[in-house]
Order: C-alpha cells, then structure tokens, then sequence
C-alpha cells in the first residue's frame, strides 16, 4: 500500500465528501478483508474497484456520497489495512499494524470475525437489496426512525426488516390468521389486547414484527405468516430498542425476569 494512502486518510475522515464509515460498508470491507488476509490488495485489484463501485450505488440509494471522491478505490484499499491491528493472525507477532482506523472496526470484526456463514449472509442481503432497490420501491430511501436502532446487521436489513413488517397486505392477512384462530388480537409476549383494553377504539390495533433473524432475510423471499407475529407496540418498541435486536424468547424472560424484580 502506498505510504501516502495514510495521510489521504486523516484529511479526508473529517471532510464531508467522506463520511465515517456505516457498518454496512465496513461489513463489506471486513468480507473483502477475510477473502485476502494474508496479503491485501491493492487499490488497483478487481475486487476492490468492485467494492468501491458498489459502496458509491449504496451511497446513491440511501442519498449520501454523490461527490467523485466518495469511497474510491484508494479509501477502500486502506480501510482493509485498518483492520490489521484487529486481526490476531497479523498481531501476534507483535505486530502493532500500522494503520490506524478506529473502534469501529473492532466492533464489527468482533461480531463476524469469527461468523464467517452468517457474515456472507449479511453481506449476500446487504448486496442484493441494494441491487433490487429499484424493484423493492426504494426501501432505502426515507427518514431513520429513531424509535428503531440500527441492528448489528446494518441499516440495510434494518429498512429491509421494517418495510417486510409494515406490509399492508401481509399484516391485514396475519391479523385475519389471529382472529381465526384466536378470536382476538392479543401481543404475543406480553399478552396485551388492545380492544379489551380500549375498548372499540383498540379494535384491530396491533403491530406485526418479522421474526427472522435478520441475516436470513433476501429480497425476492417470500415472508410467510409464520415468520410474523403479533407484538403491542411497547413490546415492538422494547425489541428494537438496542442494537441487539431482542428475539420473542428473549422478549419473553425480560418480562419475566422484571416480573420477579418487582
Ligand atoms: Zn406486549
Ligand atoms: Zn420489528
């Protein structure tokens, strides 16, 4: 790597053309990275222009980073270098690394590291929802919902979760499933019915959450009923509350847990 890659870096962290990098992107990068740990590419390599174009048409579908400079093949190239001090197959031989970086990409090397399966799958969903973003109806675009934290699996399969869950049509046929079965709408967690608790005015209230673990979720898949489930909306809200998105087991023992503390 040239020994100016460094120095491009510093300036160009804090310049708006730049933006720190999402952990979608940094995700990508760690793929790259694991692919080619033992001698890294070059801004020159297939693989990292591909990378580097592919980043500039996620950047376009989420509306950040239209300026020439965004995520180019040099930028790419040393961010695979920032997570050498990461990497314990570089450093323990005492090797420091000499790029810098930040904390960030220890977090994320933390979490798929040493999930090699699940991060191809994230990085499988990251690419092709991205490449359907014409045909999903632009589920990138729009506002961030603050009520909803970016899951460990980035902000694409975050909006990819919530556009699945919000399904008009989806959620009309999981609540007639409900009614069928049950003869009311009633969280699945916690149990709270809206229209015995409201009254008429609670008829038919009820959020609807994708249950599958994120990384499992591709574009073009068909969401089954099975894979929905009913929750109130302080439970719905509850499990998207963190990065760690709680599953409904999980879900479940916090409230029985803060049952027992009360
Ligand atoms: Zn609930
Ligand atoms: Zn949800």
């Amino acid at each position: 790597m040239p020994q100016d890659a460094h120095s491009d870096q510093s300036r160009s962290s804090s310049s708006q053309a730049n933006p720190s990098w999402s952990r979608d992107e940094l995700i990508l990068a760690l793929d790259l990275y694991l692919r080619h740990r033992k001698s890294l590419p070059s801004k020159h390599h297939a693989e990292v222009k591909d990378l580097s174009q592919f980043l500039g048409k996620m950047g376009l579908a989420f509306g950040v980073g239209s300026s020439a400079s965004f995520r180019n093949p040099n930028g790419v190239a040393m961010k695979l270098g920032n997570f050498r001090r990461w990497d314990p197959a570089f450093t323990k031989d005492g090797k420091t690394g000499l790029w810098k970086g930040n904390q960030d990409e220890g977090v994320v090397w933390n979490e798929f590291a040493s999930s090699p399966e699940k991060l191809a799958a994230v990085v499988r969903g990251i690419r092709s929802v991205v490449d359907m973003d014409d045909q999903l109806d632009h589920p990138l675009q729009g506002a961030d919902e603050p009520e909803i934290h970016e899951a460990v699996e980035g902000k694409v399969l975050t909006r990819l979760h919530r556009v699945r869950e919000r399904s008009r049509k989806l959620v009309e046929r999981k609540k007639k499933q409900a009614l069928a079965k049950h003869g009311k709408l009633a969280c699945e967690a916690c149990e709270f019915d809206f229209q015995k608790q409201y009254g008429k005015a609670g008829t038919g209230i009820i959020d609807v959450h994708h249950v599958r673990p994120l990384h499992s979720l591709q574009p073009g898949e068909k969401t089954h009923l099975d894979d929905l489930a009913l929750l109130c909306a302080n439970c719905h809200r509850i499990v998207h509350a963190t990065r760690h998105w709680l599953s409904l087991e999980e879900l479940k023992a916090t409230l029985e847990a803060a049952k027992k503390h009360v």
